[in-house]
């Protein structure tokens, strides 16, 4: 009784808070000007080979021009290109570092851009992943798979090294062939390398009648409102030794324990 939903914008607003995509842009814009007064020679070079070489709107370059250019409207800069930022960081790298944080604060650089002004909303993705067919850029790994199994039906030959539920590099028990391939496709780099390196199990028409007998379960969580990798049962790990393991990134840590490199 008596409250007031508030919407994140207005949370944000009101309580003079920092957005999360306002975050990102200060640390990008931040890291530029590192760069710029440590003068980094090979990071500054590829910057002016990306921008005189590359026509393509991805990528930490591309990021950074719409972080210009949201910098730009707070008013004490003007910036013709990045390269020309660069110019003015020289300049003064600390006075630049600090307008950013002073801007960042404001509640004006916290306003939402409105999707009609897309020349000032950056993506707060800029890892691209490429089509190698038809060279279509995605910001993420899913998004280029769904995009190569629809448009081109290509399918990630992953499925033919797979037979089971549980990972047998690390053990643990996903309940799905689904959930289990995206455990290895997109989660763990040792379990991705180490199945590879065991060799494929599956022939292609082995793995498509899997993906027959599976139409069913995945219809019924399609109409139960699920996705296809909905985990309705939590992950375990198994009993059992596990396999001697490569590891492609040697560190510190276990190569299965907590602190692995989740992501490549
Ligand atoms: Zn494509
Ligand atoms: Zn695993």
């Amino acid at each position: 009784m008596g409250f007031k939903l508030l919407s994140d914008e207005e949370l944000i607003q009101q309580f003079e808070l920092i957005s999360p995509n306002v975050m990102l842009r200060a640390a990008r814009l931040q890291l530029l000007a590192r760069i710029v007064a440590k003068n980094v020679h090979i990071i500054l070079s590829a910057i002016n080979f990306i921008v005189c070489n590359c026509s393509s709107s991805c990528g930490w370059v591309a990021a950074i021009e719409c972080d210009l250019k949201w910098l730009e409207l707070g008013g004490k800069y003007h910036f013709s290109s990045i390269l020309n930022s660069i110019e003015q960081i020289k300049g003064d790298p600390k006075k630049f570092q600090t307008h950013i944080r002073a801007y960042a604060a404001s509640r004006f650089a916290n306003l939402d851009v409105p999707k009609a002004l897309p020349q000032y909303s950056s993506s707060v993705n800029f890892s691209s992943f490429h089509c190698t067919v038809c060279s279509k850029v995605f910001h993420t790994k899913q998004k280029l798979a769904l995009h190569n199994f629809k448009v081109h039906n290509i399918k990630d030959p992953i499925r033919l090294y797979i037979n089971t539920v549980h990972c047998p590099i690390c053990m643990l028990y996903f309940h799905t062939r689904e959930r289990l391939l995206n455990h290895v496709k997109f989660r763990s780099s040792v379990c991705k390398t180490n199945i590879l390196l065991g060799g494929a199990i599956l022939s292609e028409a082995q793995a498509d009648s899997i993906d027959v007998q599976l139409q069913a379960e995945n219809r019924a969580l399609q109409v139960a409102g699920h996705r296809r990798h909905f985990a309705k049962d939590p992950v375990f790990r198994l009993p059992g030794p596990i396999a001697n393991i490569v590891c492609p990134k040697p560190s510190a840590h276990h190569p299965l324990g907590i602190g692995r490199n989740y992501h490549y």
